[in-house]
């Protein structure tokens, strides 16, 4: 049994059951109640401010301190103010921590009645101190708060001036919309509010679109985007939308906001630039096929697509050079329709057209790959056989010559032919002679009674 006669004796037993005596204290039904009623957790952080408000107890029992003087349970008031603790609850917190202390001297011995009526006294001295500093706190938080939700309002007010703005509940249904979005979407707020978000949902707008959203906003984030939207008469709008999920205390859903910037005009203007670029694109491919076909014509016969004189002449050089370097025989052949006047006057110029392009397949169907067939005027054309001897060149002449005869073109009734002439590039044969060797043998081929193959001779 111990007897406590002074408070020097006092402080010391305080210190040494300072542990045992915060556990009684907080054990306490009324303080458990009040703990549990403002959901104040007794976690950590907060369980130390509890053992400074403990010691700061003890201080002033110890020292006569006043209250003000340990500044530690400025943050234990601001704590319970954070948590909306009220003063009564603050003064059953100080009865009960006296309780705790007078329990735990009264299981060893008990305390001088001198000493009880003075820690009666100090405590009401430190309940009185705490709560009109807990007054304090909890006015100037009032201001803060009052202070910050002005700010709020102004804030709420920019907000609302420069967007669209709309808020739902967990599901998407309308709780709130602002003049803007009613202004654009074209509804009344009347119409809007308690309506499902997607009445303003375009058609256009691809379901998956909107799986994006969904998904991340239900993950509790904010997600950013371009939404087309329908206004009531079912135009259309472009929006730069934000949704930002708003979380209560235990981080649960308890609505969305939505942001929303008008970019229809933007987004139009965007359109037609894809679109002038796409034309562009196109004309530039059109140019580009024009060009070609320029190119193609410059080496071909319009008439009959194949080779044309000048293109022809290009490559006869190439050959004739080649062949004399190499040593390798090159064979020209000269063909001309034998009557062909007649076939005009008696068909027409076209029906001769289509005769001649006939002709010109019929031919190039029948000659080898490397074969130069070009069409060197009217109805006279060449074969540039490079690498084929004479023998080679007559042949391919006579089975064309049958060819033809033997080949049923369309308007004419009776047959058509050709006549050839041909010669063999000597050595000392330029391209001029050599053209005027085969072309003689052409002449040969007419005047020997045509549709008939002659080859030049010395
Ligand atoms: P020959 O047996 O002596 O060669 O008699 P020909 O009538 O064929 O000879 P000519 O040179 O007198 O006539 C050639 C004709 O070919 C004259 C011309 O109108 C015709 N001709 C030339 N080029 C074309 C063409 O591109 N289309 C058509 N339809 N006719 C053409
Ligand atoms: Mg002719
Ligand atoms: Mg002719």
């Amino acid at each position: 049994m111990i007897k406590i006669i002074n408070s020097e004796e006092f402080s010391y037993f305080l210190r040494v059951n300072r542990n045992k005596i915060i556990t009684i204290w907080m054990n306490k039904n009324e303080v458990q109640n009040i703990l549990h009623r403002h959901s104040l957790p007794v976690i950590e952080k907060n369980t130390h401010l509890f053992y400074q408000f403990c010691d700061c107890f003890i201080s002033v029992i110890e020292w006569r301190a006043t209250v003000s003087e340990c500044q530690v349970k400025i943050d234990f008031l601001q704590l319970l103010n954070n948590y909306n603790v009220t003063i009564a609850d603050l003064f059953t917190l100080i009865t009960k921590l006296k309780n705790a202390i007078e329990e735990v001297i009264f299981e060893n011995g008990n305390l001088s009645y001198a000493l009880q009526s003075e820690i009666d006294s100090l405590t009401l001295q430190m309940a009185n101190d705490l709560a009109s500093n807990f007054e304090n706190i909890i006015s100037s938080n009032i201001n803060y708060k009052s202070e910050n939700s002005n700010l709020l309002t102004e804030y709420k007010k920019a907000v609302d001036l420069s967007n669209i703005v709309s808020k739902t509940n967990p599901k998407g249904v309308i709780t709130y919309v602002n003049d803007k979005f009613c202004e654009i979407s074209g509804y009344t707020r009347d119409e809007l509010i308690g309506k499902p978000h997607n009445i303003i949902r375009h058609p256009d707008m691809p379901r998956e679109a909107f799986k994006d959203l969904w998904d991340t906003i239900k993950a509790k984030k904010s997600w950013n985007g371009v939404v087309t939207n329908m206004k009531k008469d079912g135009s259309q709008y472009i929006v730069d939308t934000t949704v930002i999920p708003i979380l209560d205390v235990d981080g649960d859903v308890v609505e969305y906001i939505a942001i929303r910037h008008d970019i229809t005009e933007l987004e139009e203007t965007k359109q037609q630039l894809r679109n002038i670029n796409k034309a562009m694109k196109h004309k530039v491919d059109e140019l580009y096929s024009m060009t070609n076909t320029l190119e193609q014509k410059a080496y071909k016969d319009n008439l009959t697509g194949i080779n044309n004189r000048e293109n022809f002449e290009d490559i006869f050089s190439i050959e004739i050079a080649n062949a004399k370097q190499n040593h390798l025989p090159l064979t020209l052949i000269i063909f001309d329709v034998d009557h062909f006047k007649l076939v005009n006057d008696t068909y027409g110029h076209q029906a001769g057209d289509i005769i001649l392009i006939d002709l010109v397949k019929l031919i190039a169907d029948n000659i080898k790959n490397g074969d130069v067939f070009a069409r060197w005027g009217g109805e006279e054309f060449v074969i540039l056989t490079p690498s084929t001897e004479i023998s080679g060149a007559c042949n391919l002449a006579e089975n064309l010559r049958k060819l033809v005869q033997s080949h049923s073109f369309s308007y004419v009734e009776s047959e058509m032919t050709l006549s050839f002439g041909i010669a063999q590039l000597s050595a000392e044969d330029t391209k001029k002679t050599l053209f005027e060797k085969a072309d003689g043998a052409l002449y040969e081929a007419k005047k020997n009674g045509r549709n008939r193959v002659e080859v030049y001779t010395s």
